[in-house]
Formats: structure tokens, C-alpha cells, sequence
């Protein structure tokens, strides 16, 4: 099934505010929650639909790339691969505490749930050469991080300033709620669960007691990697939130076209331009490789689409035991900006070779059209 357009399944325009995103994702998800249609498969699938969108279009970052890829820019599921995180499984528990930290004015998770999240994983195109990705090659990337802010040393607080305690909640992180007859535990709407308030946020960080910054990486592409293959870099995605592991770091291969080799699976192609004159008599032809030159005798009356396989000259993939072949494929080149000398030796030439035996080719061709034309 075709997956819908994010904005479509919340039904706001491309240009919606933050705002407006969380009302549409409220409204959808209190109407989808699975609370309200118990036993409803088409109600439960909406639900994931409308929490997917949301997750995405309000993550800044995320939304960006959507904007800029579509869903190739966003893959919510990059980040199950590699083992349950925090966030694994995206269950309903899930998003009934981001509803819930909505609700109570939360940012982030809530409903007396755990604050642990996973970071979120990090995508990075890289392009390499075809001899790059054949010989492998490490390279050097800056990708975002996040450090602990140095002004305010991580708090979040002006220097000279501290974190309060919350008032509301004692430093507890959480407050009771008397609904009718119960009473029911909430995470803290002044504080959202870490029992502190920053009076005075630090300027730097706003508060947020951490700062982007930029990392470089060392990035070692394996030999005989393929185009559309992504490494993946374990932890060095965004940072967890509260103590949440890292998200991972996937790096994916866009292999440049060459301007000679054509790479199919682990086999080289490539064509090779030769003149009448040797296509006729034979001779010696020189082949480009990826490790120098080749040289391939062609036979006398070599014909056009001929193709030489030369062993073991493609590239050994990452998962085989052996390189692959190049195969070269000959052109025949037909001479152009002939002198009028070279044209009579040419018709000369071509006299002298009526007898069909010298182009059994063209006289095959012939007899099996002659039905056609009658
Ligand atoms: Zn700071
Ligand atoms: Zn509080």
C-alpha cells in the first residue's frame, strides 16, 4: 500500500504552524485512539497513520527532509532494526503519554510515564567514486551532536542561578489529581516530570542545558560497496533524552556514474571503439581496468556488439568470495570526414568485395527479408 502524504493524513496545509499540526493531531488521534474502538483494525491502523505523521512533521529536522524527500527522507522504521530502543515497537503506550504530555502542557512524554527516550537516528548521503566504492575508502563526515552547554554547565540556569524545585509538585515530578471519586497520579504540568523549574534559563542553551554542535566521524566504506548500501554507525544519532540511548548514525552510498564502466552486481561493462581496419584484420586492443590496462587480441572480421570477458576484472562485492568479470563490448566505428582520395579508395575497395562469402551477415539478412518485400 502506498504510503499517504503526512500532511494529508492530518489534513493541514504544507505551511501549517506548530500549532495547528498538534490540534489536527490531537483531534485525529483522541477520534483513532484505540480506547474509544476497541476491536477496530481500520481504526487502530489510522491511529499509527496519524501518530507516524505527527512524529515526523513535528520534528523540525524531520520535517525538513520529508519536505525535501518525501518519505525516502523519513524512514520511522530506520531505527527498529537494530534491537528494541526506548521507543520500540511504537506502541499505544506510547502515544497515549504523548497525548497525555500534551494535554498537561507536557513537551515530551508525561502521563507519569518515563521520560526515556531514544534519540532519534541520523541519516547522511555520501557519494563516492565507482574506484572508491571497488577499492574502499575512509573519509572524514561533520555530523550534528549535541554537547553538554559549557555557560551554564549543563543545568540549564544563568550562571549565578540555580534550578528551583518545582512548587507545584514538591520535586516530586508528579501531582494527584482528584477526577470524581479518584484520585490519579499525572506527571507535573509546571515542571513535565523532572521536579525542577529554571526561574532564569541560561541564554546560550535556552535552558535546555545542551548545545548543537558538529562532530566529525571517521567513515570506513567497505570494499565493493553498492550504490543504495548504508553503513550504519551505532550511537551516533541524536542523543537519547533523559538517559535514553542514542539513536543511530546511516550512512548511504550514492555511487557516481563513470565515464567509462557501467557496474552490474559485481561485473564490469564497458564499450570499446574500434576502427574499421582492425575490426577487419585483428590486432591488439588496449582495455581500461580499475588496475590499469589490459590488452585483448581481437580476431580477424571481428563484429560490431562483440563482446571480450576479461576474469576477474569487475569488483569483488562486499559479501563475495570472488570479483566479478568485465565484459568489453566492441563498437565499430564507421570513419567520417573522408577525403575524396580515401572515398575512391574506399569504392575501390568495395568492388573488390561483391562476392557474398566476404559479408555472410548482409547476405543472411537478405534472404530472410526477401519474403517481406515480395
Ligand atoms: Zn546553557
Ligand atoms: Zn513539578
Amino acid at each position: 500500500m502506498a504510503k499517504r502524504d503526512y500532511y494529508e493524513v492530518l489534513g493541514v496545509a504544507k505551511n501549517a504552524g506548530d500549532d495547528e499540526l498538534k490540534k489536527a493531531y490531537r483531534k485525529l488521534a483522541m477520534k483513532y485512539h484505540p480506547d474509544r474502538n476497541p476491536d477496530s483494525k481500520d481504526a487502530e491502523d489510522k491511529f499509527k497513520e496519524v501518530k507516524e505523521a505527527y512524529e515526523m512533521l513535528s520534528d523540525p529536522a524531520k520535517r525538513e527532509a520529508y519536505d525535501r524527500f518525501g518519505h525516502a527522507g523519513v524512514d520511522p522504521n530506520a531505527g527498529f532494526a537494530g534491537g528494541a530502543g526506548a521507543r520500540g515497537g511504537g506502541g499505544f503506550a506510547d502515544v497515549f503519554g504523548d497525548i497525555f504530555g500534551d494535554i498537561f502542557g507536557g513537551q515530551r512524554g508525561g502521563g507519569g510515564r518515563s521520560n526515556v527516550y531514544r534519540g532519534a537516528d541520523l541519516r547522511y548521503a555520501m557519494e563516492v567514486t565507482l574506484e572508491q566504492a571497488a577499492a574502499g575508502h575512509a573519509t572524514e563526515i561533520r555530523v550534528p551532536s549535541w554537547e553538554s552547554c559549557g555557560t551554564c554547565g549543563g543545568s540549564g540556569a544563568k550562571p549565578g542561578t540555580k534550578p528551583k524545585t518545582c512548587q507545584t509538585c514538591g520535586g516530586q515530578g508528579a501531582v494527584r489529581v482528584q477526577q470524581g471519586f479518584f484520585s490519579i497520579q499525572q506527571t507535573c504540568p509546571t515542571c513535565h516530570g523532572s521536579g525542577k523549574v529554571i526561574p532564569d534559563p541560561c541564554t546560550d542553551c535556552d535552558g535546555v542545558g545542551r548545545v548543537k554542535k558538529t562532530k566529525t566521524l571517521e567513515v570506513k566504506i567497505p570494499a565493493g560497496i553498492d550504490d543504495g548500501m548504508r553503513i550504519r554507525s551505532a550511537g551516533n544519532g541524536e542523543p537519547g533524552l533523559n538517559g535514553g540511548p542514542p539513536g543511530d548514525l546511516y550512512v548511504e552510498i550514492r555511487v557516481k556514474e563513470h565515464p567509462v564502466f557501467q557496474r552490474d552486481g559485481d561485473d564490469l561493462h564497458c564499450e570499446v571503439p574500434i576502427g574499421i581496419t582492425t575490426a577487419t584484420l585483428g590486432g591488439t586492443v588496449q582495455i581500461p581496468t580499475l588496475s590499469g590496462r589490459a590488452e585483448i587480441e581481437l580476431p580477424e572480421g571481428t563484429q560490431s556488439g562483440k563482446q571480450f570477458r576479461l576474469r576477474g576484472k569487475g569488483i569483488k562485492g562486499v559479501r563475495s568470495s570472488y570479483p566479478g568479470d568485465l565484459y568489453a563490448h566492441v563498437v565499430i566505428e564507421t570513419p567520417v570526414r573522408l577525403t575524396d582520395r580515401q572515398k575512391q579508395l574506399l569504392r575501390e575497395l568495395d568492388a573488390s568485395l561483391k562476392d557474398p562469402k566476404h559479408s555472410p551477415q548482409t547476405k543472411g539478412w537478405m534472404d530472410r527479408v526477401k519474403d517481406f518485400f515480395q
